[in-house]
């Protein structure tokens, strides 16, 4: 009989980490890892890398391959992913061990011994890994993220990963319509709650921000590094925004990587017309020119915890003429939470009289989209919702009952086993 055991994002969003075995060995999906208080990463469950026939990392984001690089240190196994997954994976492991290194089990040299063992895969690929064959479909959650069908044991084991179904600029709707699956792993980060139409939270942003430059202030838009920064800066150029647009950070590095990879892209023109027509900082001297002028600033990091964000924001919060619209999830804890509930910013807690305003842009399904989703795929007998807290979890679990008639839905905590 397979097993599924839940080593990660068990009652908890992030740190996804999902071994599925057979007859002693093991497919790795994910191995991400969370953040502390202090900022310290947490580790998912072990596993032995020697019995492992692949890893599979389906995006890059680094609660899915944070701790990957781990599995690396004296046996290499097989790992999967797309090409830009792989690229951009890269990017963020070096920056992570740059900013935490001396509280990391691995280093550079870990993440290239990784690389080295990699093998980059098509959607709709067939590939197949001892005892397991599994493809990577389309997920929709960032470019060139991935969920995982895999067939075990003659059993076929979805695994959605982070998912979404709505078109925005970077990503279209998952293509999972259709899919034969027994047991379907989806993640439950929004399983209580849905958002706002796309198009109209666009709307509401692009006439926000042009209501504060057009009245001579500058608007800051912290953004995540990784598809959130590309995907503000497409919005603005579908637009043909007429103000300086300046793009700062690791957003542009990983600008970079898309533009090379534009076909995994949806709207590919939009980011390409962002980079050739937006000002790209390189330097102090460009970070002072930024703020020369009335226009949009788009920097690392989304919830203003470092990166070139933190140091705009103190020069900007002061001047009620300016604004910062946050467009990620604040954690708890986080500078961006605390302007957004406080009104004030940093240990000195410095009064933010610039405008403050939050945009829901998740690329994260919403229990509508989990619902839509579910009904379309067939055959399902058992639900497993992961990545998500647990309160959330319960009201999904219950809708999934009510509405799909699925009576074997499992929210397992991580350690926990589940035969299929
Ligand atoms: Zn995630
Ligand atoms: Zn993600």
């Amino acid at each position: 009989m397979a097993r599924i055991v839940v080593l990660g994002s068990g009652r908890e969003v992030g740190r996804a980490a999902i071994l599925v075995e057979s007859r002693g060995r093991g497919l790795l999906l994910d191995y991400g890892v969370n953040f502390d208080e202090n900022d310290r990463p947490i580790f998912p469950g072990d596993v032995r890398p020697r019995d492992l026939d692949a890893v599979v990392l389906t995006h890059s984001h680094l609660d899915h391959v944070g701790a990957a690089p781990y599995l690396y240190s004296s046996v290499a196994p097989k790992l999967y992913a797309t090409k830009i997954t792989l690229e951009v994976t890269r990017l963020l492991l070096l920056d992570m061990i740059k900013l935490n290194g001396a509280y990391l089990p691995f280093d550079e040299k870990s993440v290239d011994d990784m690389l080295a063992a990699a093998e980059a895969v098509e959607y709709e690929q067939e590939v197949e890994a001892g005892g397991f064959s599994f493809k990577l479909l389309y997920s929709g959650h960032i470019p060139g993220s991935a969920s995982v069908l895999v067939e075990v044991e003659g059993r076929r084991i979805l695994y959605t990963s982070d998912v979404n179904v709505i078109d925005a600029k970077l990503v279209s709707p998952a293509k999972l319509n259709g899919v034969k699956a027994d047991v379907v792993i989806i993640e439950s980060t929004y399983g209580a709650t849905n958002h706002p139409p796309r198009r109209e939270v666009e709307e509401r942003f692009y006439r926000s921000v042009k209501e504060v430059v057009e009245s001579g202030g500058t608007v800051l838009v912290p953004a995540f590094s990784v598809a959130r920064g590309q995907e503000i800066a497409s919005i603005l150029a579908e637009r043909d925004f007429s103000h300086p647009v300046w793009i700062d950070g690791m957003i542009r590095q990983v600008a970079e990587v898309y533009a090379a990879h534009y076909k995994y892209l949806y709207l590919p023109s939009l980011l390409l017309k962002a980079l050739s027509e937006f000002n790209v900082v390189r330097g102090w001297q460009d970070r002072k020119k930024a703020l020369k002028k009335p226009g949009v600033i788009i920097a690392s990091a989304g919830m203003l915890k470092g990166g070139p964000s933190l140091y705009y924001m103190k020069k900007m919060a002061a001047d009620k003429k300016n604004a910062v619209f946050l467009v990620s999830y604040q954690a708890a804890g986080t500078p961006g939470r605390m302007i957004l509930e406080e009104g004030v910013f940093g240990e000195e807690r410095i009064p933010v009289m610039a405008r403050v305003e939050w945009f829901d842009f998740s690329s994260h399904i919403d229990q509508r989209g989990i619902l839509q989703l579910l009904r379309k795929i067939n055959g399902v007998e058992k639900v497993v919702l992961v990545h998500g807290e647990p309160r959330a979890q319960k009201v999904l679990a219950a809708k999934i009952k009510e509405e799909l008639g699925i009576e074997d839905v499992e929210i397992p905590a991580n350690g926990d086993v589940i035969e299929i």
